[in-house]
């Protein structure tokens, strides 16, 4: 599988992914959409933290449930632990120093998360 590294802008926040990133997705929500997040899944044996625990911040609405992350120094949203899957990480695709999404052009599927209960009830319906 491929190896990617992450990190932020200022890189203080560094992570390591093991993924084939086919796909991205585009999410609607109120958040995702003004941090322009391309989300990528990942289970938590193919994502390492190779930085410390208490560079990152933590930001949190609504439900609660969702925990986006984001480096306290320089800002840069690097990946969050999704409501619908808590126990995944979904890597912003933006943050990886080696993936090109320009040239590797995957397909961005579009999450409706605007209205998350609804999407998700029809995503289970289909799985
Ligand atoms: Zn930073």
């Amino acid at each position: 599988m491929p190896h990617y590294t992450g990190s932020c802008h200022c890189g203080t926040v560094r992570f390591e992914i093991d993924a084939q990133i086919t796909q991205v997705t585009e999410c609607n929500c109120s958040v995702c959409r003004k941090k322009g997040i391309l989300h990528h899944r990942v289970a938590p044996e193919h994502f390492r933290l190779l930085s410390d625990d208490s560079t990152l911040g933590t930001y949190t609405f609504g439900t609660h449930l969702a925990k986006h992350h984001f480096c306290q120094r320089c800002g840069v949203h690097v990946f969050t632990r999704p409501r619908a899957a808590p126990h995944l990480y979904t890597v912003n695709v933006r943050v990886l120093d080696n993936y090109d999404i320009a040239a590797e052009q995957p397909t961005v599927v579009p999450f409706n998360g605007r209205e998350w209960e609804a999407s998700v009830a029809a995503l289970n319906r289909h799985s």
